[in-house]
């Protein structure tokens, strides 16, 4: 989500003849797009801030955007006189205000709904894969999380917005479309005429448009998958057989802690649905280890259920208490040794998981898609159906941003491969 912001700022700083640099010293405008999920991202940002400041030339604007934009508000400007604006994640749009009237401060950290989207100009490109925010906000209140507070209650965006904006990413570039939101998979808008619009409608109405090859969509709330999303992964063919749905834990005693109130036998069961459906679908998740009351038993569920359903490309994070959340102050809290033990255990078994899935790939032909070429120029870089990254030698054929990849061998991280009719 952080990306398709900076992308959509970028591309309206482009839109007032602003150019891009990587040289701080020499930028006009430096903007610090920023997480909250974890502390360790939040306390980055001050001292990073302190670093641009004494390295911008002295007439240049600078400020925060994004989650801790709107976590930190008016107390930004306190703990970083100097800065110039702090604007939450939806308020990004009022960026240009600045730009009109730079010696004033710019504070906005409102959860303006979806105002952001009606009020930003369409950039002028797509990149190949193009994200599509289809929602902004969650109402999941899972305990540990920052996000209800820092972007909102889930809102969902039209559907005639969201396919506007599908097919003039289709028009500028895109091959690939990431539908995106917090909760995606619940994403729900009823029209004037009383007619109900369902991820799956989206997904239907996407798949019509043939310059698109490829749709996913992240990140997905197990509950949420009903049966009518379910079938695309039968139906429709460009859908990627890839789902990230996070478990986040495999004990019933802490998911009902994290207000995460599925059964695991549930959760399980949506997965059969899905291999039904699509045989070679794989799937990834989400976990969170040391959670308030997290008992070595917990625990051992948590690496129980990642060995059953065996999944690839998962992201792992050590418990980290925010603010405005229950879980922070819930007793408890364990030990920081003791998540830093359960992370690396549970690091070593999912990389074992997924070297063993990308050893299974090596002899299998897949489609593609092309994401431009390594440092040394030697090499093509391949995204494969399961966001694999595929290192591929040679010239990619004329013009083509799919293609059938032969995978020849495999690491831990990566795929090596051949174009298949070479
Ligand atoms: N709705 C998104 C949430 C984004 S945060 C989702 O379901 O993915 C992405 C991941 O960060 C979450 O899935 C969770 O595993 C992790 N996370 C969220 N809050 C956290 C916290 N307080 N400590 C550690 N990890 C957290």
């Amino acid at each position: 989500m952080n990306v398709y912001d900076s992308w959509r700022i970028a591309a309206m700083l482009d839109a007032r003849g602003y150019k891009s640099t990587n040289d701080v010293a020499d930028a006009d405008i430096i903007i610090l797009n920023t997480c909250s999920v974890r502390e360790k991202a939040t306390n980055k940002v001050f001292s990073a801030l302190g670093r641009i400041r004494d390295a911008k030339k002295p007439s240049a604007l600078f400020g925060i955007v994004g989650c801790v934009a709107r976590e930190a508000g008016a107390d930004a400007f306190r703990r970083m006189p100097e800065l110039n604006f702090v604007l939450g994640p939806q308020s990004y749009h009022k960026l240009p205000d600045i730009l009109e009237n730079p010696d004033a401060r710019l504070l906005n950290i409102d959860l303006g709904g979806l105002e952001k989207f009606d009020e930003m100009p369409q950039p002028a490109t797509s990149p190949t894969v193009c994200y599509v925010p289809i929602q902004e906000g969650c109402n999941h209140c899972c305990t540990y999380c920052i996000v209800p507070y820092t972007r909102g209650r889930e809102i969902s965006r039209s559907f005639d917005d969201v396919i506007r904006d599908t097919k003039y990413a289709a028009k500028n570039g895109a091959i690939e479309i990431c539908f995106l939101g917090q909760n995606v998979n619940g994403y729900k808008y009823t029209d004037k005429n009383g007619n109900e619009f369902r991820l799956s409608d989206l997904i239907r109405q996407t798949a019509k448009i043939p310059e698109i090859k490829r749709i996913r969509f992240t990140s997905s709330y197990p509950t949420e998958m009903t049966d009518d999303l379910i079938e695309m992964f039968a139906t429709e063919p460009k859908l990627l057989p890839f789902l990230n749905m996070p478990v986040q834990s495999g004990s019933p005693d802490v998911l009902k802690r994290m207000n995460r109130p599925y059964s695991l036998d549930g959760y399980l069961e949506i997965i059969n649905k899905l291999r039904v459906a699509r045989p070679d679908i794989q799937i990834s998740s989400d976990f969170i280890v040391g959670f308030p009351g997290e008992s070595d038993s917990d625990f051992e569920q948590t690496l129980d259920i990642a060995r059953r359903v065996r999944y690839i490309n998962s992201y792992s994070f050590k418990y980290s208490p925010r603010p405005h959340t229950a879980a922070a102050i819930m007793p408890n809290q364990i030990p920081e040794n003791v998540k830093k033990e359960r992370l690396a255990i549970l690091d070593s078994l999912l990389n074992e998981i997924q070297h063993e899935f990308n050893n299974s790939c090596v002899g299998k032909t897949m489609q593609c898609l092309y994401e431009g070429s390594d440092k040394t120029g030697k090499h093509l870089i391949y995204r494969t159906p399961y966001m694999q990254q595929c290192v591929v030698r040679g010239t990619p054929p004329d013009g083509e941003k799919i293609s059938t990849i032969k995978i020849t061998a495999a690491s831990k991280a990566s795929l090596r491969g051949e174009f298949a009719n070479d």
